[in-house]
């Protein structure tokens, strides 16, 4: 069973990150700067007096996750793209992890990822196993004639824990850990057109602290600090440091910090024959019956 005040932080997370991907849905159009629509986010976290779980991360065409705009960067929507968000709240700690896919034109996998999401949701209630929810979603994703990506996976949230074990699989797997009333957890299908895998590019924009270590650089060694106390050991932009340091100073310093095992990195992930893809994904908690979605649109 959850504690009502830690079910009414989910709820509150959930809450603002769905206000969030209503804005998304109703600002992004061809021509939009991927930038602007960072900080929007960004701000509308502020705002909600909250603080994000993760950067968001806005990915497009064949990079699958992991990407959120660079200090300066010029991307714009194109007519025709297939752009992920992948949005991140936390209240408390308590975690609203969820991404809808954007594309100005009517698309296959688009609709395919959405319809799966909502059957792999509807596998969670207490008694079910993890590995229900890839039945559910592959069977949807192989009646349209499409496939995932078959190692990217939806997982447990735990307080100040974005990805916390068990992982849940997309495709077939024989996990067969039970969901009980109170767990925590996000459900996210990655759709391309035929099986695919995602692999790390040499694009690194997101962060996150691991351990104190010392290091000499001072903008390292407060960068450090803001890691652990500020942005609560959860991922971060490196464009957040540009805030407090110049941008040379900024590399300088997660530089060093990564050599040294301070800080990990999370590289931008491309599907690796630069197939499509598509991603949908919500928070959801475990009820007595079923499951209630945090992160629903229109709640
Ligand atoms: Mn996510
Ligand atoms: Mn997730």
């Amino acid at each position: 069973m959850m504690d009502g005040e830690v079910f009414a932080k989910y709820r509150e997370a959930g809450r603002i990150n769905a206000e969030i991907k209503a804005e998304l849905m109703r600002k992004a159009r061809p021509g939009m700067g991927i930038m602007d629509l960072a900080e929007l986010v960004d701000g509308m976290i502020e705002q909600a007096g909250a603080k994000p779980a993760f950067p968001v991360n806005i990915s497009i065409n064949e990079i699958a996750a992991h990407y959120t705009p660079t200090p300066n960067d010029g991307i714009e929507i194109k007519d025709g793209d297939m752009v992920k968000f992948d949005v991140g709240v936390q209240v408390d700690g308590y975690i609203a992890d969820s991404a809808f896919t954007y594309c100005s034109q009517k698309n296959e996998l688009v609709e395919t990822v959405n319809k799966a999401i909502t059957r792999g949701i509807a596998a969670v209630k207490p008694g079910a196993q993890v590995r229900d929810v890839a039945g559910a979603i592959e069977g949807v994703v192989k009646d349209a004639g499409l496939g995932l990506i078959v190692n990217l996976t939806g997982h447990y949230v735990d307080r100040y824990m974005f990805h916390a074990p068990p992982s849940i699989p997309n495709v077939k797997n024989q996990v067969s850990h039970e969901f009980r009333e109170g767990d925590a957890l996000a459900i996210e299908p990655f759709v391309t057109p035929t099986n695919g895998f995602a692999k790390e590019t040499s694009i690194t924009e997101i962060y996150r602290y691991l351990q104190d270590r010392p290091v000499r650089l001072p903008e390292a060694r407060l960068a450090l600090a803001m890691a652990r106390d500020d942005f609560s050991q959860l991922p971060f932009a490196k464009r957040w440091l540009l805030k407090k340091f110049s941008p040379v100073k900024v590399s300088m310093a997660l530089r060093q910090l990564e050599s040294v095992g301070a800080i990990e990195t999370y590289p931008a992930l491309r599907e690796s024959s630069s197939k499509l893809v598509a991603q949908a994904e919500h928070t959801l908690v475990v009820t007595g019956t079923g499951h209630f979605v945090t992160t629903e649109v229109g709640d």
